[in-house]
């Protein structure tokens, strides 16, 4: 029944629509950077009309961001205003020509988005997560075309993202993109989410057609790592941002210190370096180092299959010997060793770590 209703609250909205930033064109050309901004709640109509003011000075955002209904991790948080910060969206949305675009959890939350004109929905990291929500949302967008981002789940696993994009593709959407907003992590790090690059990075290997925007504030947690993570995210290609902006951010409700006025985003868009998405054909310099990379490649991997073959040879000795095929203090001794020997090549300590690590257990997993 729900799915009816929203099925036509879209087509009555795709006859209204007369916006001249419409998102469905951004997804098939993608050449502007989509900048997504605006509080992360919503809170009052002063505070939504304050910010939107200030954003409409910046030409590069295009869509007004505002959360209605916000998971919170503890339950005496504010919760979101709820339905009547959709009239102050849409009248933000009047008033300034943005699209508008909310979090949506469960069904209800996109009927009412769409009876309140909300151009662009999202989905949260703590939906994501859960495949029985994210299934229930696609079910009742079936046979409506609104623009669906995914944020990726708040554990680093690169699967459940995937899946959630397919759900909604399973559902007819054609019009998906993900956002990147980092992984929650036991592990000390400066940031309130690692941002793990390597995971959008394997969703893009993955899925080349889905877009990737990034949600800096998210990542950092912070105002002080934005201009940083913001000129990393270009660096990576990211194709947007989704950036909380609030006209008063020690006062706001919820995540107050990551987030910056409508003026200091401005001012962080100029000092950032746009840069070049492809290579020029004509970059013989580039090209000459990327042979030598693909030569030094292979040269590893060769490395690497002569050390396994080495280790099988081991593994053979031990069985024999009836030795255990885990010898922890060698093994311990062998990652020092090889660490130290990184650093001083200018290695960092980590990634030696990692690799070793990787090597090790393949090593192990042949002797088994
Ligand atoms: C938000 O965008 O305000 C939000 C709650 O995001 P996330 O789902 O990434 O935590
Ligand atoms: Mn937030």
């Amino acid at each position: 029944m729900l799915n009816y209703h929203i099925y036509f609250l879209y087509l009555q909205k795709k006859y209204e629509m007369s916006e001249s930033f419409d998102i469905r064109k951004w997804f098939e050309n993608r050449e502007e950077l989509l900048v997504i901004s605006g509080p992360c709640s919503v809170e009052s109509r002063e505070q939504l009309m304050a910010t939107a003011a200030g954003l409409s000075e910046i030409d590069k955002v295009k869509v007004l961001r505002g959360g209605i209904w916000k998971p919170r991790t503890r339950p005496d948080a504010f919760e979101g205003i709820g339905e009547e910060g959709l009239k102050w969206m849409q009248e933000a949305k009047q008033r300034y020509g943005f699209q508008t675009m909310t979090e949506v959890a469960v069904p209800e939350h996109v009927e009412m988005a769409l009876r309140y004109g909300i151009d662009i929905l999202w989905v949260g990291a703590r939906t994501v997560v859960n495949p029985f929500s994210v299934q229930e949302l696609a079910e009742c967008l079936k046979g409506t075309d609104v623009p669906v981002f995914v944020k990726n789940p708040i554990a680093p696993d690169v699967k459940l993202w995937l899946g959630a994009i397919e759900r909604m593709e399973g559902a007819g959407l054609k019009h998906i993109g993900a956002i990147h907003r980092g992984f929650s992590s036991y592990d000390e790090t400066p940031y309130r989410n690692a941002p793990l690059w390597e995971i959008p990075i394997e969703l893009l290997r993955l899925r080349r057609d889905v877009p990737v925007i990034t949600d800096i504030s998210h990542i950092c947690g912070c105002r002080e790592l934005l201009q940083e993570v913001a000129q990393t995210a270009l660096d990576m290609g990211t194709l947007g941002f989704m950036i909380e902006t609030h006209n008063d951010p020690d006062h706001a409700l919820t995540d107050a210190k990551q987030q910056i006025t409508p003026e200091s985003l401005k001012k962080a868009f100029s000092k950032l370096t746009f840069k070049k998405k492809k290579v020029d054909a004509d970059a013989v310099v580039l090209q000459s180092l990327r042979k030598e990379i693909d030569e030094i490649d292979d040269e590893l991997l060769n490395l690497i299959a002569k050390r396994m073959y080495v280790s099988e040879q081991i593994g053979e000795f031990k069985k024999q010997h009836k030795v255990t095929v885990l010898q922890m203090d060698r093994w311990k001794q062998v990652l020092e060793d090889h660490i130290n020997k990184g650093v001083n090549l200018g290695l960092n300590d980590e990634s030696v770590k990692e690799i070793f690590e990787i090597i090790h257990k393949d090593s192990i997993d042949r002797q088994l």
